[in-house]
């Protein structure tokens, strides 16, 4: 993906302009362009900045959703998850969850509900569910809290890593033809006759302002979704109730082994997960409204103490503010209960929403990483409706995504690792790359994984602007270790200097941009 290219492209003609490149336009963007619209997305940011890099990283059907007796969009949701493993088999692993018990009663009211879980997959069940001894679940997960433990259960579900799976979203429409950009926030709205016609643009890295025509808009802007229905209609009722969810990381020392932990009730009913993911625990999450959004949400103190709090409760050694090696908010964009005035498109789920504004803007709000592509089916049908394009069926459900190899793997456990795993079959290129450019093969940070190729990569293919957008998202070094992530700050701003043809006061200021960011990321005291 060329920047430059793409954006000497925006004065086509396009049918579905897309606003927001997080999941949920990114995989609008792969579904019309895959139906032969000629497709444009743009986003403020990058790609997954917001929301879509801050998830729990779990594909699932969702147990909360089953307890709450939402039978009709676990189902749903267990079939994407279901799909996206095949189709994304390189970002996308199976992974162990126990649910441990520590009253009589809880092994079997557990077990039953995992069994209806198993049922719903139906044949896109990852593995069955089944109850252990207590022997069983303390050899799974040694770190548990043994007083009182009765036994457990253990079932199956999908992990992943959601900004590499937004990069491969990109790299798919890309490849299907669409106009995907970056650093690109919509100021505008071009109108005609009260019509939405298409959107306008401005360039962040050059100032320039883009007008782009397109017979229909999709807003896909997650939690800032009311601020591009405002620019519509100043009086447009809001669609979005934010709330915000964080996560700590910390040490693979607090959670070794392949398996994640389940608490199914925390003490504000919530679930609580703990869990595995590229050599480190991820523990999670909150449940926070919030007024306002911010693109940059932080983590309130009650926030962490509470996880701090509940993780000490159930592993035999407490974790401190000092293990903490990063700490992340995202902001769920859900949906408000509908109002007068708005026609609102209730989809098979329930859990996401498409609205359509009198103009013929069309905005979608709500749903989960692991339906984007039901999401995007169903906004794109919309979208189709709107502006009176060919009726196309979904092509989605089999389309293998970038990157992923051609053959569904199986019965593999856990995301797949090993050096450059998450690029899937571009990763003999990159291994290529190493091999023309030897001084690239070396490690960015002893205490990361990541190459300096990788960010040669970023910039020459997947469209990485700044030193963000390769310690954050191309690679996951601020999740795993922001201190070092700020570490190898420099290093990173110099390689990206020489492939974007940048001069040293633009190396400085992002070195200083990241370092302040990095430093958001570590708890204090
Ligand atoms: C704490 C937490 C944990 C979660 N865990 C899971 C999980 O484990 N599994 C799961 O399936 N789901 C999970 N989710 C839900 C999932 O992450 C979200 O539903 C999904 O990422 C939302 O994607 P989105 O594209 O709608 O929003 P976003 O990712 O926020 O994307 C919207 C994009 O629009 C851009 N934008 C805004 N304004 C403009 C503009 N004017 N011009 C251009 N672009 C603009 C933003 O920069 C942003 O990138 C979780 C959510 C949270 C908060």
């Amino acid at each position: 993906m060329d920047r430059a290219q793409n954006v000497d492209r925006l004065t086509e003609p396009f049918d579905v302009a897309i606003v927001g490149g997080g999941a949920t336009g990114l995989g609008a963007a792969v579904e019309s362009a895959a139906r032969g619209y000629r497709t444009v997305l743009v986003e403020a940011h990058d790609f997954a900045q917001g929301t879509s890099s801050r998830s729990t990283k779990l594909v699932h059907g969702g147990v909360r959703y089953l307890a709450q007796g939402n039978v009709g969009l676990v189902r749903e949701a267990l079939r994407e998850r279901g799909r996206l493993r095949r189709n994304a088999s390189h970002l996308v692993g199976d992974l162990r969850f126990i649910v441990p018990a520590y009253a009589w009663w809880s092994g079997p009211y557990y077990g039953v509900g995992l069994k209806l879980y198993d049922l719903l997959a139906g044949r896109f069940r990852l593995g069955k569910s089944r109850s252990l001894d207590r022997e069983a679940v303390l050899a799974a997960l040694p770190t548990l809290e043994p007083e009182q433990l009765k036994g457990g259960i253990v079932y199956v579900d999908g992990q992943f890593d959601d900004a590499r799976l937004a990069m491969a979203l990109a790299l798919t429409a890309a490849d299907l033809g669409a106009v995907v950009i970056n650093q690109m926030p919509v100021v505008g709205l071009l109108k005609e006759e009260g019509r939405v016609r298409g959107v306008v643009a401005r360039d962040a890295e050059s100032g320039r302002e883009h007008t782009v025509r397109a017979r229909v808009v999709i807003n896909a802007t997650g939690v800032f979704a009311d601020r591009i229905r405002h620019l519509d209609d100043p009086a447009a009722v809001p669609t979005v109730s934010p709330s915000q969810g964080i996560h700590l990381v910390l040490p693979a020392s607090f959670l070794p082994g392949a398996h994640a932990l389940v608490v199914p009730r925390t003490d504000d009913g919530r679930v609580l997960f703990l869990i595995p993911w590229h050599g480190r625990t991820l523990v999670g999450t909150t449940d926070t409204p919030v007024a306002e959004p911010v693109e940059e949400p932080r983590p309130l103190e009650e926030e962490v103490n509470f996880l701090l709090q509940h993780t000490a409760r159930y592993l035999v050694s407490d974790p401190s503010r000092s293990d903490v090696l990063a700490v992340y908010a995202g902001l769920r964009p859900l949906v408000r209960p509908p109002d007068e005035g708005v026609e609102r498109t209730a989809s098979l789920s329930r859990d996401h929403h498409v609205f359509t504004s009198p103009s013929g803007l069309v905005t979608i709000v709500g749903g989960k990483w692991t339906t984007y592509r039901k999401m995007a089916e169903d906004v794109v049908n919309r979208a189709a409706q709107v502006a009176a394009l060919a009726a196309v069926p979904s092509p989605t459900a089999a389309l293998r995504l970038h990157g992923a190899p051609g053959a569904a793997r199986t019965s593999e456990v856990g995301v797949p690792t090993g050096p450059l795993a998450s690029y899937g079959t571009d990763a003999p290129a990159l291994q290529a790359l190493v091999r023309a450019e030897p001084e690239l093969g070396g490690l960015l940070h002893p205490r990361l994984p990541y190459l300096h190729a990788e960010v040669v990569w970023g910039a020459r293919h997947e469209m990485a602007r700044t030193v963000q957008d390769v310690l954050a998202r191309r690679t996951r070094a601020l999740l795993l270790d922001a201190r070092a992530s700020a570490e190898c700050a420099p290093a990173v701003a110099g390689l990206l200097a020489r492939e974007l043809g940048r001069d040293r006061t633009w190396e400085a200021a992002q070195v200083a941009d990241y370092r302040a960011l990095a430093e958001r990321a570590l708890l204090s005291g």
